[in-house]
């Protein structure tokens, strides 16, 4: 069916929580305590299909669930193919085990200095600072560590890292990830931004969250004091379809970017949720809208019990040429690969270019028209300077 959307509306409202005093309802603790986390309690709202149940039984032992009523409030609970529905009830496939598929898919741990950084690219280190989240994505790349439902015993080391870091000076760029750094305390988190904002080398500070999006009562006015005093932060956020793009995420969207915070948006290509040029291209439109640039297109990592979710790599070139040159090139996000095993994220873009040489190169645009850019010159006529070609001399009228 294709996808049809109502531009001019933006998701709001309490939806299944009208009861609830809305003072209640922005408050993000309230929202914690009330998350969704068992199946009893999802039933309580939905029929949940064989496949849902199945997957239920075995999720607490894989990737805790929860849900925060925010979210759910997103799920079309009639629909069993509802695209947000998929992201956060799991499923069977979850307890299907494929050879090519890894607990640790990017070979995060063999890169780990210290417990908790990830330093895998010369100027840049990944800090994982919590195991948890305010609701898990079914198809998490690190669900081995996060929530702890695998006793997978990590334990993040704040100031090992930071000693880290602070002892390793080609460290010019870390990036807060986890779990969600945003679900740590304001204090705690002033205390991170603080030390590392200390370090001298350390020009480059971001944080990868999915709480806007989960959760933006979060964004609190006094978080976004935290951002201005130790700015510039820089933020990528995780939006998977368009239906997350509420009117609430748009205000927590504005609250951050007028603290100075450069939002990026990282989806993932799920079957099923978003593998469908319409749905990408209403994504990013949406996205713009709420001031936030579409920075990368993830090809789902094969971590175990991953495959239902998997999209042919030639759907994922063919959504970025349906954005490429049909709409602005700041609605086009990078398409990439995570290489399995630790090679770090490569670029899996359509191919424009149909030859180079040292003469030429041949290529095509949007339209499949071909083009050629010649790289050798053959001087024909020589300029006077400071005239143009018909001899008239150069003037600009300053008023
Ligand atoms: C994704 C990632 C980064 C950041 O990569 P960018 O391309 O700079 O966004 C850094 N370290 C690790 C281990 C990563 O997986």
């Amino acid at each position: 069916m294709p996808y049809t959307e109502d531009r001019a509306s933006w998701f709001e409202g309490q939806g299944l929580w009208q009861h609830i005093p809305e003072r209640d309802w922005r408050d993000w603790t309230w929202q914690l305590k009330n998350r969704i986390t068992t199946v009893a309690q999802l039933e309580q709202f939905m029929t949940l299909t064989a496949d849902e149940k199945a997957g239920c039984a075995f999720a607490n032992q894989k990737l805790a669930l929860a849900i925060t009523p925010y979210f759910f409030n997103l799920i079309d609970r009639h629909d069993p193919h509802c695209p947000i529905r998929k992201q956060v009830i799991p499923r069977s496939g979850e307890m299907v085990v494929s050879e090519e598929e890894r607990l640790d898919s990017l070979g995060e741990d063999g890169h780990s200095p210290v417990p908790g950084l990830v330093h895998r690219y010369p100027d840049r280190v990944l800090f994982l600072v919590t195991d948890r989240c305010a609701a898990y994505c079914r198809y998490c790349t690190r669900s081995r560590l996060v929530s702890n439902a695998q006793d997978y015993n990590f334990h993040p080391e704040y100031e090992q890292g930071l000693r880290y870091i602070e002892a390793h000076p080609e460290v010019r760029d870390v990036l807060l990830s986890g779990g969600d750094p945003l679900l740590l305390s304001d204090k705690k988190l002033e205390h991170l931004l603080s030390r590392l904002r200390a370090i001298k080398h350390v020009e480059f500070i971001r944080i990868g969250s999915r709480i806007p999006v989960f959760l933006p009562q979060r964004i609190t006015p006094e978080l976004c004091e935290i951002f201005k005093k130790y700015g510039p932060i820089w933020m990528s956020i995780h939006l998977n379809h368009p239906k997350e793009a509420t009117a609430e995420l748009k205000a927590a969207c504005e609250r951050l970017s007028f603290a100075g915070v450069p939002l990026g948006n990282q989806s993932v290509l799920l079957a099923g949720v978003n593998d469908d040029a319409e749905v990408m291209q209403a994504l990013v439109h949406r996205l713009l809208r709420m001031r936030v640039r579409p920075y990368y297109i993830y090809q789902m990592d094969l971590i175990t019990g991953g495959a239902h979710f998997k999209v042919d790599v030639r759907k994922g070139v063919e959504i970025i040429r349906s954005l490429r040159g049909h709409t602005t090139g700041y609605a086009v996000p990078q398409y990439v690969i995570d290489a399995p095993g630790g090679g770090g994220k490569v670029p899996i873009n359509p191919d424009y270019v149909e030859k180079i040489t040292d003469d030429e190169v041949i290529f095509r645009n949007y339209e499949g028209q071909q083009f050629r850019y010649p790289l050798k010159s053959t001087p024909t006529q020589a300029l006077v300077e400071g005239m143009g070609l018909n001899g008239a001399v150069e003037s600009v009228m300053i008023t």
